[in-house]
């Protein structure tokens, strides 16, 4: 048993304790929470921080197996440039795509990070993944522009999933975008979906480009996958509309959904998107960081937060960030818009992760009965209740 103290206590759900003590097992399961109120008395079996505590965070949004990609693509270069790089140079030696992984993973880890929503595309990170001691939900990403490779492409994410089973990964499987999958593999992917219940993902509004794929049959998004992918797109038939509304039907409504980026959303999808769907399963996930490095642009934060939606946050990949941090995401987020409270903010961070990826029995907050790792995160002020550039995060169980 570990009884440990801090200044603050802010347990994901909205409240704060100061000088609080939290009781936990050997293992980390929150055994009782006590509000002092303050009035914290010395005592040598407790262990006090300076700084604040918080729960473990969640990253919703990453691809491990891009890990070996760091560094390597200019930022600011555009996404449909970015989209062509990552095809150019994402092929390598499986050990030195896994090694990366690997260490990728440990950063996690010492970044706080309990729990991830990671998109694959094959099984060269499976291994990192079973290794680790971070949980990972893996979104299987399935990539068929063209009708007549949809029945191999759910094969392959088929029989990938089968073998993230087989070593005890959970998973399911997903489309990528809707600028990179037919009509027929969204209605293959959304069959499974409703089979397996389990929660689900695809990258969605990251660029203009694919708005013009869907409205008018040209443009940027098309010139790549012909050029650049050789996809032969004269099947398509352009709808007239934008990739959210031509492609947002197509996935099955009792789901978790994971709308990742949102970087061009706007009022109107917003209201079409709760045509569709319950917003109570539907998260959104922000990649703040990703977003500067590839398109040096950030999504309309207050929007969301207008709406009342369950935002979440994730990284993306090391081929687009510079870290594999939540905290770093919440820093950008509270620079952009600074009169966002920092509860609010940690909410994004921890709860609404855990409750997208359905793990919200044990991860996302602090309570009694869950184990959801805790964070230290010193250099903070206290005052304004907010972090500063230079806040740091120890990771305490
Ligand atoms: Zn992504």
């Amino acid at each position: 048993m570990r009884k440990i103290s801090a200044h603050l206590i802010l347990d994901g759900l909205g409240h704060c304790y100061t000088k609080g003590i939290v009781t936990l097992d050997w293992d980390g399961t929150i055994l009782n929470i006590e509000d002092t109120g303050g009035a914290l008395r010395e005592s040598a079996e407790v262990e006090f921080f300076s700084g604040m505590l918080v729960p473990g965070f969640i990253n919703a949004h990453c691809h491990l197996e891009l890990s070996h990609m760091h560094n390597t693509f200019p930022e600011s270069a555009g996404f449909v440039p970015f989209l062509k790089k990552v095809v150019e140079t994402r092929a390598s030696e499986p050990e030195y795509i896994s090694e990366a992984a690997e260490k990728a993973d440990i950063l996690m880890y010492k970044n706080g990070i309990v729990a991830v929503g990671d998109i694959a595309n094959g099984t060269t990170a499976f291994e990192a993944k079973k290794n680790s001691s971070i949980y990972y939900f893996t979104f299987l990403e399935t990539l068929g522009f063209n009708p007549g490779r949809s029945e191999k492409a759910f094969h392959w994410a088929d029989n990938c999933i089968k073998l993230a089973e087989s070593m005890g990964l959970k998973g399911s499987i997903v489309p990528h975008a809707p600028y990179s999958v037919s009509n027929q593999l969204f209605e293959a992917v959304a069959i499974e979906a409703t089979r397996s219940g389990l929660p689900i993902s695809i990258h969605s509004q990251e660029s203009l480009a694919e708005d013009d794929l869907y409205r008018t049959g040209s443009g940027e998004m098309v010139d790549h996958l012909r050029d650049n992918l050789g996809i032969e797109t004269s099947h398509f038939t352009p709808t007239g509309e934008s990739a959210l509304r031509s492609t947002l039907k197509l996935l099955p409504v009792e789901n978790h959904l994971l709308l990742v980026h949102n970087l061009f959303t706007t009022q109107s999808d917003l209201d079409y998107i709760s045509t569709v769907r319950k917003l109570s399963n539907t998260w959104f996930v922000l990649c703040p960081g990703s977003n500067l490095y590839i398109q040096n642009r950030l999504p309309n934060i207050d929007l969301f937060r207008r709406n009342e939606l369950q935002i979440c946050l994730g990284t993306d990949s090391l081929a687009s960030n510079h870290q594999l941090s939540i905290l770093e995401e919440m820093k950008i987020i509270q620079q952009a818009s600074p009169s966002i409270p920092l509860d609010e903010l940690l909410g994004w961070a921890t709860i609404h992760g855990a409750n997208a990826l359905g793990i919200s029995d044990w991860a996302g907050s602090i309570e009694i009965g869950k184990r959801p790792g805790i964070n230290l995160l010193t250099n903070v002020d206290f005052s304004e209740r907010k972090l500063f550039p230079g806040t740091r995060l120890k990771k305490i169980c």
